[in-house]
C-alpha cells in the first residue's frame, strides 16, 4: 500500500493545471483555464479548471473533482493507480508501507536494463559499426543512452541474475507472456535500443532498431501504464530546455534524426513514436509556446504525414512551418555528411503551415478538370473553416488565387457570438446563484441567510441550496458555481442587499398568488395580504432583513 503521508505530500506538490494540462489543451480564461471537455464531445469549451480551488468542472456534462479524480476518470484507473500515475508523471517518489510491491519496481527494471544495454553495445561490433556509419558520435551515444539488446535467452538470464522480478519486467513491457501462458519471452531482441523518457526524464520504454535485417525495422515497447506512445515525444526531456529558451521545436520522423539534430546543435528536435502526431500531443507541444517546424522526409509517406500534421496544428492555432527533405536524403544523413549548414538553411526556409496545406490540397487535383477543381475547392474551404476568423480571412485571397476561383465563393462569415445570449438567459437567476456562490465561499454566513429565507424560495435552485447546506461540496453543480467567474462573491453587506431585493421580489410574487388562490380561507387571505403589504415589504424596503416566511 502507498503510505498516506506520501499521498498527502504528492497532492500538495502537484498543480491541477499541470495535471489536466498534460492531457488536454488548456487556455487561460480570467483566473481559470478552459478546454474542450475530454469526457464528452464538444466544440465550444465548457470544461473549466480552477487553479485557486484545484478542481475541474464541466458545465456541459457535469463532471468534476480534483487532480486524482481527473486521472482516475480519464485513464480509467483505480485510486492507487492514479496516484502512481501522477507520481510517475511528476517524478515524485512515493513511500510504500512495508511488504507491498509498487509501481516504481517497473521503473527500477527499466533503469537496470538501460545500463545493461549500454554495456552490451560496447561489445557488439555490428551495432557499433552501424552507428558509426550513420555518423552517431560517442558523445551522442552516451547522452541518448543508446544501447544494444542481445538474444532473448540473454535477456531472461540478465533479469534472473539481477534478481529483477519477472512480473515487474512484464509491467515494464520488457517481456511478454508466451502464448500458451507457460512462461515469458523477451520483447526486444538483437536490436540497437533507444530508451524513451517521459517529459520529466524518467524512463518509460524502448525503441529498437534491427541490425539483423528483421522485416520490422523499428519496434517499440508495448503500451503500458508507463508508456503511452500517442502522448510521448522521443527526446523531449533533452530538448525541453532549448524549446523553452529558443521558442522553437523541431519535429522529425525518426529516433536517429533526433540524435543527429542534437549532435549538430539543433537541440530542439524531438520525434513521434513512429506514428503520426495526434491531438494528444498538443498539450506538450503548447508548453513554452514554441514555433513548430516539421522536418519530414520528402517521400510520399513523409508528405502525407506532414500534410496531416500541418492541418491539425494550424487548426489548433499553432504557428510554424514544414521542411521536406529532398527525396532519399533524411536530415540524419545530411548532418552525417557534414551538411549541417544546408539543414539550417532548410529549417530557416520552412513553408508556413497554411500555405503548405493549401498548396498540397491543390497539387493532388487537376484544376483543368472542373469536377476536380470543385473537389479541391471543397477541401480547401473545409480546411479554412477550421481556422480562426482572422486567420481564415487573411488566407482567403491566397486560396482563391491558387484555385482560380472568386474569393466570394469562400463566403462572408461572422456570426454573432452566442455567448451574450447565454449570459442573458442566466441573468434572471444571478441573484440566487450569487447568494449560493457567496455561501459556498463563506459558509459562516449560511445561518444568517437561513434566518430570513426558506430553501423553497430558491425555486429551481432549492436542491442545490440544500446540497450546499448539507456540505455536499462534491456536488457537480456546486463545483460549477465555485469556478463560475461571472458570479461574484459578496461581502456581508452586499449579501444583505441582494437578499432584501430577492425577498421583495419573492413577496411581490407571493402577493399575487395568494390573491388568486382559492384554497386559502378569506380571513387568512386578507391577513396575509395585509401582513405582506403593510409590514414585511415596507420593512424590507427600509433596509431591514425580515425573518418571516409566508407559506
Ligand atoms: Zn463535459
Amino acid at each position: 500500500m502507498i503510505d498516506n503521508a506520501s499521498i498527502e505530500s504528492l497532492k500538495s506538490s502537484i498543480d491541477i493545471v499541470d495535471v489536466v494540462g498534460s492531457f488536454v489543451e488548456l487556455r487561460k480564461a480570467g483566473a481559470n483555464y478552459k478546454a474542450n471537455c475530454p469526457f464528452h464531445g464538444e466544440k465550444t469549451p465548457s470544461f473549466v479548471v480552477s487553479p485557486v480551488k484545484q478542481i475541474y468542472h464541466c458545465f456541459g456534462c457535469g463532471v468534476g473533482g480534483d487532480s486524482i479524480k481527473f486521472v482516475m476518470e480519464l485513464e480509467k484507473l483505480t485510486y492507487p493507480e492514479a496516484i502512481e500515475k501522477l507520481a510517475s508523471m511528476f517524478n515524485f517518489s512515493l513511500n510504500y508501507t512495508k511488504g507491498s510491491s509498487d509501481y516504481s519496481d517497473a521503473k527500477r527494471v527499466l533503469s537496470a536494463i538501460v545500463q545493461w544495454h549500454m554495456k552490451n553495445l560496447n561489445s557488439n561490433e555490428v551495432a557499433m559499426e552501424y552507428l558509426k556509419e550513420r555518423g552517431v558520435s560517442q558523445n551522442s551515444i552516451e547522452i541518448f543512452e543508446i544501447g544494444y539488446v542481445p538474444s532473448g535467452q540473454e535477456v531472461m538470464q540478465f533479469l534472473e541474475s539481477s534478481l529483477l522480478p519477472l512480473p515487474k519486467a512484464l509491467d515494464a513491457g520488457v517481456i511478454a507472456k508466451s502464448e500458451n501462458g507457460s512462461g515469458f519471452y523477451a520483447r526486444l531482441v538483437d536490436r540497437i535500443t533507444f530508451p524513451i523518457h517521459s517529459p520529466s526524464a524518467s524512463i518509460v520504454g524502448f525503441g529498437g532498431r534491427t541490425i539483423t535485417n528483421h522485416p520490422a525495422k523499428y519496434i517499440n515497447s508495448p503500451q503500458t501504464k508507463l508508456f503511452n506512445k500517442s502522448r510521448l515525444l522521443y527526446g523531449y526531456h533533452l530538448a525541453k530546455e532549448s524549446i523553452y529558451k529558443n521558442k522553437k521545436i523541431i519535429i522529425c520522423e525518426g529516433y536517429l534524426d533526433v540524435v543527429m539534430f542534437h549532435q549538430a546543435g539543433f537541440k530542439e528536435a524531438v520525434a513521434g513514436m513512429g506514428t503520426a502526431l495526434t491531438p494528444e500531443h498538443l498539450p506538450m507541444l503548447r508548453k513554452g509556446s514554441p514555433k513548430i517546424i516539421l522536418a519530414y522526409d520528402g517521400d510520399k509517406a513523409g508528405v502525407a504525414a506532414a500534410l496531416k500534421a500541418a492541418q491539425m496544428l494550424s487548426i489548433a492555432g499553432f504557428d510554424g512551418g514544414v521542411v521536406l527533405f529532398p527525396d532519399g536524403q533524411d536530415p540524419a544523413d545530411l548532418i552525417a555528411k557534414g551538411e549541417s549548414k544546408i539543414v539550417a538553411k532548410l529549417l530557416r526556409e520552412s513553408k508556413p503551415f497554411i500555405p503548405f496545406v493549401l498548396e498540397k490540397i491543390i497539387e493532388v487535383h487537376d484544376l483543368n478538370d472542373p469536377r476536380a477543381k470543385e473537389m479541391a475547392f471543397g477541401v480547401a474551404k473545409q480546411f479554412l473553416e477550421g481556422l480562426s476568423q482572422i486567420i481564415k480571412d487573411a488566407y482567403i485571397p491566397m486560396a482563391s488565387t491558387l484555385l482560380g476561383v472568386s474569393s466570394a465563393l469562400f463566403g462572408k462569415q461572422t456570426q454573432p457570438s452566442r455567448a451574450r445570449e447565454i449570459f442573458r438567459e442566466k441573468k434572471d437567476d444571478i441573484a440566487q446563484l450569487s447568494i449560493l456562490k457567496t455561501l459556498l465561499e463563506k459558509p459562516d454566513l449560511i445561518d444568517s441567510v437561513l434566518d430570513v429565507i426558506d430553501i423553497d424560495m430558491f425555486g429551481r435552485y432549492a436542491t442545490l441550496f440544500s446540497a450546499l447546506i448539507n456540505g455536499e461540496n462534491e456536488h457537480p453543480h456546486l463545483m460549477g458555481l465555485a469556478v463560475d467567474e461571472s458570479l461574484q462573491v459578496m461581502n456581508e453587506k452586499e449579501l444583505q442587499d441582494v437578499l432584501r431585493n430577492f425577498l421583495i421580489k419573492h413577496y411581490d410574487i407571493k402577493l399575487k398568488s395568494i390573491a388568486t388562490d382559492a384554497t386559502i380561507p378569506f380571513a387568512k387571505k386578507s391577513f396575509l395580504i395585509r401582513k405582506i403589504k403593510t409590514d414585511i415589504i415596507p420593512r424590507l424596503k427600509r433596509g431591514e432583513l425580515v425573518a418571516f416566511s409566508v407559506n
